[in-house]
């Protein structure tokens, strides 16, 4: 029972505990090429958050882990079987709502746990902290935390080298050998300045990648796996760190 996972603890343990800092795991449910599970981006997004708030805890940060949400925006995988879309206006909705409640209980500051490259918070905590001007709302893409060539030969992003790598360490059991995955090779757009990304479209994934990878995953390794995600948690560690003992009111240098 980690006093520090919403999902495990009790009341007896909550009601009289001090709370500075609320995580909100986000993923998403999709297909990752022929080899990983569709719970990749969850699994992930999940044990980051929980081993970072490990290691922060630790250090005395009072800091409680959410449930994760399971589904992300997917507009651009609606026709990949069984790939779950939640359209980014529901986002904000049930953000608002937990929202709401940290609001109401002075619990202030919030940091949504991003693990997937089609949900987009950015906007909605605009519109949030102006409805909710007590709180301090932070977002993080933990795939943007690390440069990829400093532990992979290939990028790509999705069901790629990286993703397959950290999966292989974390949960050998769901991946398939590399020798079942397709080569996750994603097309570029005909326009020049959207593969520049000054410019931006959704990608209609289906006419992008045939195995619904994009990225080669063939030099995977859960050793390379482990190194990352090692660093990942320890930065997410940090940040959590850093956000608890913040004074919301004197942000600024
Ligand atoms: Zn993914």
């Amino acid at each position: 029972m980690k006093p520090y996972i919403l999902a495990e603890t009790n009341w007896k343990s909550v009601k009289d505990s001090k709370v500075d800092l609320v995580v909100l795991p986000w993923g998403a449910t999709e297909a990752h090429n022929y080899h990983l599970p569709y719970a990749t981006d969850n699994i992930m997004v999940d044990r980051i958050a929980s081993e970072a708030a490990e290691l922060a805890f630790s250090r005395g940060s009072k800091v409680i882990v959410l449930p994760l949400i399971p589904f992300g925006v997917n507009t651009g995988q609606l026709d990949i079987k069984l790939d779950i879309n939640l359209n980014p206006s529901t986002q904000l909705a049930i953000l608002n709502d937990i929202i709401d409640v940290l609001n109401r209980q002075d619990i202030n500051k919030l940091l949504i746990l991003n693990g997937h490259g089609g949900n987009d918070f950015k906007p909605m905590i605009r519109e949030l902290g102006a409805r909710y001007p007590k709180m301090f709302i932070c977002g993080c893409d933990w795939f943007k935390s690390f440069s990829n060539s400093d532990f992979f030969e290939s990028g790509g992003g999705h069901a790629d080298e990286m993703e397959t790598s950290i999966m292989q360490y974390l949960v050998p059991d769901l991946v398939l050998p590399v020798s079942e995955a397709g080569e996750g090779i994603g097309k570029k757009f005909r326009i020049k300045a959207l593969n520049e990304n000054w410019a931006w479209a959704e990608r209609k994934w289906s006419q992008v990648t045939k195995d619904t990878g994009i990225g080669n995953p063939k030099k995977a390794s859960p050793e390379k796996g482990e190194k990352c995600f090692l660093q990942i948690v320890g930065k997410v560690a940090d940040l959590m760190q850093e956000l608890s003992r913040a004074d919301i009111n004197n942000m600024y240098v």
